[in-house]
Parts: C-alpha cells; structure tokens; sequence
C-alpha cells in the first residue's frame, strides 16, 4: 500500500460545503432581506432527470435556498421552452436558472442555454460562461468539474505542476474539467474516443480524471503507482450496483488519492449547485 492512501471522500466534503453555505445563505438573507431563488426547468419524464431534479430542491431546502421546479410536458415545443427562460431570465427574484439535461430530442438545447444569461448561468454551460472560464474569469463554473476542483482543494493537493490527463472532451464535464485543471497550472492532455493511445496517457499521469461514461473501463492496472485518480463515471451495473468508469479493487493499495462511486464527485455536484446559486445572487445584488 502507498505510505498514505486518501480517500477523496465527497460526501464528506460536501456536507462541510452545504454547512458553510447555509451559513453563507442566512448571511446573505439579512443583509438583502430577500432568499437566493433557484429555477430549474425540466422538460419530459426522464426518470435519472427526475431523480437528479429531486435531490437538487432537497438539498437546495437544507441550506435555505428556494427552489423553483418548472415542470414542462415531453411535446413542449422549442418557442415555449425558451419563452419560459426568457420571462425566468427577466424577473429580478430569479438568481439562477438551469436546464436540466438531456432534454427531449426535437428541442435545441444549445440555443436554450444561449438564452440563460451570463449573471444567472448557474450551470455554466452557455458560450459566454464557457469564454469566460477560457479566460480564468468565470462567475459560475458547470458544477461537476467544479465539484472536481473544490475536492481536490479541500485534500490540498496542489494540481500545478501536475501531468493530468481528462478522460472525455464533453461540454459539461471533460472540456470545462481541462480547463480548470489548465487555469490552476497542470499540464492537461484531453483523451476521448479518437485517442490513439490512451492507456499510454494514463500510465504516465499524475492525476486522471475520468469522465468517459463507460463502466469500468480502467482498473488498477492502468494507472501509475502514486497518481490520483477522479472518477466521475456513475453507472448501475447488471446487479444494481452503482459503479464508476474505473474498477475500484485494489487501487488503495496502488494510487495516492481516489474519489469513490458512489460518495465521490456525484455529491459534490449538487453542493457546487448550490454554491454557484450563492455566487451569482451575491453578484447580482452589486451591480
Ligand atoms: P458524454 O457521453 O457526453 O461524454 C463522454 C466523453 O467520453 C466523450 O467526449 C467521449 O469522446 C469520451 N469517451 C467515451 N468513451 C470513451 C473511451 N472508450 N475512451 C476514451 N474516451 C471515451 O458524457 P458526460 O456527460 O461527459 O458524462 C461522463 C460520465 O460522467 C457519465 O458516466 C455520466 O453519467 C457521468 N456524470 C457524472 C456526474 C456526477 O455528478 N457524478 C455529472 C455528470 C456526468
């Protein structure tokens, strides 16, 4: 076993989060007299969506933020959607606005997200939020690279100087996770399915980050004595089970540093909602 194998433990992590941010909301209530209001909007009957949107006004209701769930039938249509994040986008209770994803295939959901703006993208997924954190100026970061980052941060472990490599190059989770990694001065190797060779990336990295959405796929094996390993993959397996995309047997015996599947990167996510939501109303009642 390496001299000190850390379990990058999230659960833990966030429920530290959520405590500081309820202290952080009640602060927030008596100075502007009003509540942080989150909105989400969700459209169709995705059961995973549905689950996710639950645990969202839960956790939202446990550190005093309000949250508003915008329930649209599977046959809105694409002008409705974006009439409704226009009128959210204009009232000044509103302090964050997301679409809760996938939506329904017949609906653009880029030009949705283009429609959220800058100051109430809690998601971070629009153009505008992406350039900004190009730039290193990012009001609110998309929440589960963000997630990554704040439990990296709360280890101390220092990314800067670090070989990491992003398993993934998707808009919320692989390519926002390079940049942020790139922005606190790792040197960042971005891998997806066009990869040539991306067992060799892995072998030689100091952290890996693993977002590519299939189960298991990297076990013990693959990964350099000593490195940290970040697992965002969330899969039930043929029993049940939730797995990860990495095969968690035996790396406390190999890596420095792993996040688990379940109790890893899935609740720092939601805190990270959360803390975006506080961000940006905090900056709202400035300008
Ligand atoms: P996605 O399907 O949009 O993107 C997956 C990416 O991985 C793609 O860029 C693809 O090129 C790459 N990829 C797929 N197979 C690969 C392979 N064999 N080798 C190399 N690259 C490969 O998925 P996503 O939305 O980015 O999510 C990734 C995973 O993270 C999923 O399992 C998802 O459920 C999970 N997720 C978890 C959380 C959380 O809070 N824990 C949040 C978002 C996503």
């Amino acid at each position: 076993m390496p001299p000190s194998f850390q379990l990058l433990d999230g659960k833990f992590v966030s429920s530290e989060l959520k405590k500081s941010l309820s202290v952080g909301v009640a602060e927030f209530k008596k100075l502007y007299g009003r509540t942080p209001s989150l909105h989400v909007v969700i459209v169709g009957q995705d059961p995973a969506s549905q689950i996710y949107v639950g645990h969202k006004e839960k956790a939202a209701a446990q550190i005093g933020i309000e949250s508003r769930v915008h329930r649209l039938s599977s046959t809105t249509t694409q002008t409705e959607v974006e009439s409704l994040v226009l009128q959210l986008a204009q009232e000044s209770h509103v302090d964050g606005i997301l679409v809760q994803m996938p939506i329904p295939k017949h609906l653009n959901s880029a030009r949705i997200n283009e429609l959220i703006p800058f100051e109430k993208d809690v998601d971070g997924f629009s153009s505008q939020a992406l350039g900004a954190l190009c730039l290193n100026n990012a009001k609110a970061v998309a929440c589960t690279p963000a997630g990554v980052m704040e439990l990296l941060d709360f280890y101390k472990i220092q990314v800067q100087g670090m070989d990491a490599v992003v398993i993934g190059r998707s808009t919320i989770v692989g390519k926002p996770m390079a940049l942020l990694l790139l922005n606190a001065g790792a040197t960042v190797t971005v891998c997806h399915t066009k990869t040539k060779d991306l067992y060799s990336h892995v072998r030689n990295a100091d952290l890996v980050v693993v977002a590519a959405g299939k189960p298991e796929f990297l076990n013990v094996s693959h990964f350099k004595k000593g490195s940290i390993v970040i697992d965002v993959g969330i899969h039930r397996d043929s029993n049940q089970k939730i797995v990860g995309d990495v095969k968690s047997e035996g790396l406390e015996k190999h890596v420095s540093a792993a996040s688990p599947v379940p109790g890893g990167v899935g609740p720092m996510t939601i805190a990270m909602l959360l803390k975006n939501t506080l961000t940006l109303a905090h900056d709202r009642m400035k300008v």
